[in-house]
């Protein structure tokens, strides 16, 4: 399906009428798009971006920032067709049955909802995201027929991660632009360059009834839709709430000054590195691991996470472990490789692997030829991933965060292009993320030692406890700032993900976490707009289907 360009409809009517309303064509927005695709419901997908990334709308994302440091948000965030999966990088996991609950030693956990709840979407969010079965823990080892590395299992747990697989491009992961693409149906339409900035309700705000849309050269819509789905990302979500204050001067969904609230990402640091000439073994344990099924090749990245046991017991955030390899430009593997691909960039590491003249990448294998063979071996009779040579072998962790009413998103005074305030963002990180961290360290290498493998230098700026926070970025994984609760006292949106006390006012994405775990967000935020999807079909038009 083609989306109609905005700025292109000359002598169109202002208003325009539908049944659903999609603000936002990431994975959240696309995906309930898809399960729509095909009924008799109309289904319109407004999207601020357009089939390209342009400056002046990255611009709108500018964000003016006040607490710990983050990633440049215009860069990292994408005002583009398929959202931030444009260049995410596509790990997926799902979240640990800790993460769902209340935990004493974690102020505001607790989710409306079972881990049971949400198990038959993460299977029906595989699809989308071209990945294989949903085992994260120890238990895949049974399926990879690998021996399970010796970890204590009360105190640390394998994680895995795996990789996300466009099905029209097995080398990228799924783009979800090319979802939008994949909706044939007349039912479906999407709008792009075209930028909501109001939420419109009912008068005191008990009803969402349109959506104001703007394009950057000056045109004005109206959207008059039964149901609104925003879909715009953890930030765009509460901002537009935020801004849409007209009627009701808090924004929409705010009487309880909540909305922007519960900030989380995943703070990332490095917890120290391997010593490069000795770390097959370490490789070996942690490295990528192969499914085959009946849906193709899976692949695994193998790491160590806090046990939930360990967790209860000394009062811990969830949080993993993996290793980071920056591969060495004289490594026989990489450079057969690189002479029989396209450069690409590590996704991991964000390295581009550069292509060398074509003899030097021959005269590289030729004088490794022990270790390409080696590889070969390894590959082909073992169906293991080659042990690469590496410049750099970082041990990467990611903390769970406690959900924190000060970690906030409000507006700033400053106004984007359309006039719209950019988002004033205050990113905290609390002691116990830190601890959690530092505990993780010092098991990981205690059970390193107590197993013979070798061990992680120390991270010297990890144990300074005067700026510790400085050693911590985000992951762009902003979570939590339209928080789902039973109460309206509690959280914006209800357990459907409808926002408390605004009826046909629905969000989705990450924004709608309670707490996030240690995992990457997006096949939760996968799995809960498939959820939302259902629920739409049900409460608001099952008349209609
Ligand atoms: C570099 C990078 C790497 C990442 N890697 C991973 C990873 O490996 N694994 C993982 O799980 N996650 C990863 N992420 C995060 C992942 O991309 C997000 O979790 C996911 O894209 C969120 O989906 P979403 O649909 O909720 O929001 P988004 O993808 O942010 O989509 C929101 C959409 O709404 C549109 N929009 C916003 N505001 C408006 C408005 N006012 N009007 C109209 N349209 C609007 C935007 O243009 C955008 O298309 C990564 C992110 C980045 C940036």
């Amino acid at each position: 399906m083609e989306p109609v360009d905005l700025r292109e409809l000359e002598g169109e009517p202002r208003s325009i009428h539908t049944d659903l309303c999609i603000v936002g064509s990431g994975p959240a927005g696309a995906s309930i798009a898809k399960e729509f695709a095909g009924l008799t419901i109309q289904v319109l997908v407004i999207e601020g971006g357009g089939e390209e990334q342009t400056p002046a709308n990255q611009a709108l994302y500018d964000v003016e920032n006040v607490g710990v440091a983050r990633m440049t948000q215009e860069l990292v965030r994408n005002r583009v067709l398929g959202g931030s999966s444009h260049t995410w990088t596509g790990r997926c996991v799902s979240f640990d049955d800790i993460d769902f609950q209340c935990r004493t030693w974690v102020p505001n956990s607790g989710w409306p909802i079972s881990p049971i709840e949400v198990l038959p979407f993460l299977e029906r969010a595989r699809e989308y995201l071209g990945i294989g079965p949903n085992v994260y823990s120890d238990n895949l080892w049974k399926k990879l027929e690998v021996p399970q590395p010796p970890f204590d299992p009360t105190r640390l747990r394998s994680q895995f991660w795996q990789f996300s697989r466009d099905s029209r491009n097995a080398h990228e992961p799924t783009r979800f632009s090319r979802t939008i693409a994949s909706i044939d149906e007349p039912n479906v339409k999407v709008l792009t360059y075209a930028n909501v900035t109001h939420v419109n309700t009912s008068t005191d705000g008990p009803r969402v009834e349109s959506l104001e849309i703007r394009t950057l050269e000056g045109k004005r819509f109206e959207v008059k839709a039964k149901t609104v789905v925003l879909a715009c990302g953890g930030i765009e979500n509460a901002r537009l709430l935020l801004a849409s204050n007209r009627v009701v001067p808090n924004g929409v969904g705010n009487a309880h000054d909540l909305v922007g609230r519960f900030l989380m990402d995943h703070p990332r640091c490095t917890l120290g590195w391997f010593d490069p000439n000795r770390s097959a073994a370490i490789q070996d344990c942690f490295g990528h691991y192969r499914l085959d099924d009946e849906k193709g090749r899976h692949v695994y990245l193998h790491g160590v996470a806090l046990s939930p046991a360990i967790q209860r017991k000394e009062h811990l955030l969830n949080c993993a472990a993996f290793l980071e390899e920056i591969p060495s430009a004289d490594d026989p593997w990489m450079a057969m490789t690189r002479l029989l691909s396209e450069a690409k960039p590590n996704v991991e590491t964000l390295e581009w692997n550069r292509p060398r003249p074509p003899g030097n990448e021959i005269m590289t294998m030729i004088s490794h030829l022990p270790s390409l063979l080696n590889n070969a071996y390894r590959r082909v009779v073992r169906h293991r991933f080659p042990i690469i040579g590496a410049r750099e072998l970082g041990l990467a962790c990611l903390v769970e965060q406690v959900p924190d009413t000060s970690s906030r998103v409000t507006l700033a005074e400053r106004t984007d292009a359309l006039g719209m305030p950019i988002s004033r963002i205050d990113w905290r990180i609390g002691e116990l993320e830190w601890r959690s961290v530092l505990r993780l360290n010092e098991l990981i290498r205690l059970e390193l030692r107590r197993i013979g493998l070798p061990e992680h230098s120390h991270n010297l700026r990890l144990s300074e406890d005067i700026d510790w926070r400085s050693n911590f970025i985000d992951r762009a994984h902003p979570a939590g700032t339209t928080r789902m609760a039973y109460a309206p006292k509690q959280g914006v949106v209800d357990r459907n993900c409808q926002v408390h006390g605004v009826a046909g006012l629905y969000i989705a994405g990450s924004s709608v976490f309670p707490t996030a775990g240690h995992g990457n967000p997006t096949l939760m935020i996968v799995a809960l707009a498939i959820r939302l999807a259902d629920h739409l079909k049900l409460k608001e038009f099952a008349s209609a289907r």
